[in-house]
C-alpha cells in the first residue's frame, strides 16, 4: 500500500513558507535542529496534530514519530490536556504569584520520580540544565562539571564544549559566543568508558562539583548506558562529595513513571525534566534531595528566578499529563508497539542487507546506518548518514514522519497503534530496499 505520493511537487506551500521565514527568520527556523540540516532539503510547515497524526500547509498527513522530540507521549491534542489548558485559561494566563496548580504538579513529581523530594519548576529544559548545574557548584562550592560527548543538555555555556585534542580534555567551546572561561572547568569525557571515568575521579575528585549526563543518551541518537556505567558514577560521585544529575528531559516519564532513574535503579541527587512534564507547553524542572534543593533561592543562596515560571497553562498541561500516565500507564503497551515496529525494522534491514543498529528502550528507538554497535558518540558518529537521509526521504514521501537526523532518538506514542505500526514496517520495507540501491 504505501508508496512515494508526497513527492516534492506535493510540498510546494512548505517550500514557499521556508523561504518566507528564512527573511526573517534565522535559517527560517526558531531551533536548529527542526531545519533538516542532517538530511539535506527543507523542512516542512505544519497546521495542525491530531493524535498520532501531522497534517502539513500542503494538506498532506503524517505518521508522526517525533512527537514534538519528545513531549507527546499521548499523541497530538490528547482531549484531556487540551481540557485542561482551555480550563485553566478561561482565569487568566499568568498570575506572578503562587497558585496550587503548581504544588499539586510538584507533588505528583516528587511522587512519581523517586529520587525528587523538592522541586522547582521553570520554562524549559535548557533552563532545567542551567540552574542545576549552578545549584550543584553552590551546593558543593566546587566549580568543576563533568560531561560527556554526545549528551545534549540545551543550550548552557558551560556545556556547549567541545573535544579537545586529549583523551581527558577541559572543555573548549563548540559555539562561537561562548567565552574560554564559561567552558574551563567543564571536563567532558567519553559515555560508557569506565577507564576514564575513574582516571577523571582520581586526578579531580576533589574539585568536581557535578556528573550531568542523560542515563540514557537520545541525542546522539539512542545509546545504551552500560548498567556498570551508571553504577560506577554514583560511587564515584558519592565518594568524592560530587553531586550526580541526571538529566531526563528526555526520558522522563518516557521510558516508565520513574524515568531511567526507576529503569536503572540509581538514585541521582539532582533530576533534571523537561518536555513531557510539560505536557507540550513550555515547562521545566529540576528537583532532588531537599536538603540540596534547600539551597534554592528564597530557602537558600543560590539565585535563580523566572517571571513566567510555574505558569498556569503549562502546569495544567503537565499535570493533566502526569495524571494520565499514572492512571492509564500506557508503558507496557508503548513497549510492545515499539517492539514490534524495532524487530520489524531489523528483520527488513536484514533482509536487504543493510548493516544497522536498533537500540530501543521502552517507546524511544533509533535506526543507526552502522555495522558496528553504537556506545557513544564516536561510535554513533561512524554511522552512515547518507544512507540516513535516503531512508528519512523515503518514509517522508510515504508519509511517515521521523526525526530529520540520524543522531535523534525517535519516539512512538500512546496513540499508535498495531494497525499503523504495520503500515510503517510495509512503508519501511520499500524504504529501506531503495536505500540499499541507492546508497
Ligand atoms: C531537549 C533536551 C534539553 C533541552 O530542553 P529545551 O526545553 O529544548 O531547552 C535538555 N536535555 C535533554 C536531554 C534534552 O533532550
Amino acid at each position: 500500500m504505501p508508496k512515494r505520493s508526497i513527492q516534492e511537487s506535493q510540498r510546494n506551500r512548505s517550500r514557499q513558507a521556508f523561504e518566507r521565514a528564512c527573511r526573517v527568520i534565522p535559517g527560517g527556523v526558531n531551533s536548529p535542529a527542526r531545519a533538516f540540516g542532517g538530511v539535506g532539503g527543507q523542512p516542512l510547515f505544519f497546521v495542525r496534530g491530531e493524535g498520532p497524526y501531522l497534517f502539513d500547509i500542503d494538506g498532506n498527513r503524517y505518521l508522526d514519530y517525533v512527537g514534538s522530540w519528545g513531549p507527546l507521549i499521548l499523541g497530538h491534542g490528547h482531549p484531556r490536556i487540551v481540557e485542561a489548558i482551555q480550563r485553566t485559561l478561561r482565569d487568566g494566563t499568568t498570575f506572578g504569584a503562587p497558585t496550587e496548580l503548581e504544588t499539586q504538579l510538584a507533588e505528583l513529581i516528587v511522587e512519581l520520580v523517586p529520587s525528587i523530594q523538592m522541586v522547582r519548576l521553570v520554562c524549559s529544559g535548557t533552563e532545567a540544565a542551567m540552574s542545576a548545574i549552578r545549584l550543584a557548584r553552590g551546593f558543593t562550592g566546587r566549580d568543576m562539571i563533568v560531561k560527556f560527548s554526545g549528551c545534549y543538555h540545551g543550550h548552557v555555556d558551560s556545556l556547549l564544549v567541545a573535544a579537545g585534542s586529549s583523551a581527558t580534555t577541559l572543555g573548549v567551546p563548540n559555539s562561537p559566543g561562548v567565552p574560554r572561561n564559561a567552558t574551563a572547568d567543564t571536563l567532558l569525557l567519553r559515555f560508557n568508558d569506565l577507564e576514564q571515568l575513574r582516571g577523571a575521579f582520581q586526578e579531580w575528585g576533589d574539585r568536581i562539583a557535578g556528573v550531568v549526563l542523560e542515563p540514557v543518551p537520545g541525542n546522539m541518537g539512542l545509546v545504551m548506558p552500560l548498567e556498570e556505567f551508571l553504577h560506577e558514577l554514583r560511587r564515584l560521585t558519592h565518594n568524592h562529595g560530587a553531586l550526580l544529575i541526571f538529566d531526563e528531559v528526555i526520558t522522563g516519564f518516557r521510558v516508565g513513571l520513574g524515568g531511567a532513574q526507576e529503569s536503572y535503579k540509581q538514585q541521582p541527587d539532582i533530576t533534571i525534566l523537561g518536555k513531557i512534564v510539560g505536557g507540550g507547553l513550555p515547562l521545566g524542572a529540576y528537583g532532588g534531595r531537599a536538603d540540596i534543593m534547600k539551597k534554592v533561592m528564597p530557602a537558600g543562596p543560590v539565585f535563580q528566578a523566572g517571571t513566567l515560571s510555574g505558569n498556569p497553562l503549562a502546569v495544567a498541561a503537565g499535570l493533566a499529563t502526569l495524571q494520565q500516565l499514572r492512571q492509564h500507564a500506557p508503558y507496557a503497551w508503548l513497549e510492545q508497539l515499539c517492539r514490534t515496529l524495532v524487530e520489524g525494522l531489523g528483520q527488513s534491514a536484514g533482509m536487504v542487507g543493510l548493516p544497522h543498529q536498533l537500540p530501543r528502550l521502552g517507546s524511544m528507538w533509533t535506526l543507526f546506518f552502522n555495522a558496528n554497535p553504537v556506545t557513544d558518540y564516536d561510535t554513533a558518529r561512524t554511522s552512515d548518514t547518507k544512507r540516513f537521509s535516503l531512508f528519512f526521504w523515503g518514509m517522508l514521501e510515504r508519509g511517515f514522519y521521523l526525526p530529520c537526523s540520524q543522531f535523534e532518538a525517535a519516539f512512538v506514542s500512546a496513540a499508535h497503534t498495531e494497525e499503523l505500526i504495520a503500515q510503517t514496517l510495509s512503508a519501511a520495507r520499500e524504504a529501506l530496499a531503495e536505500v540499499l540501491d541507492h546508497g
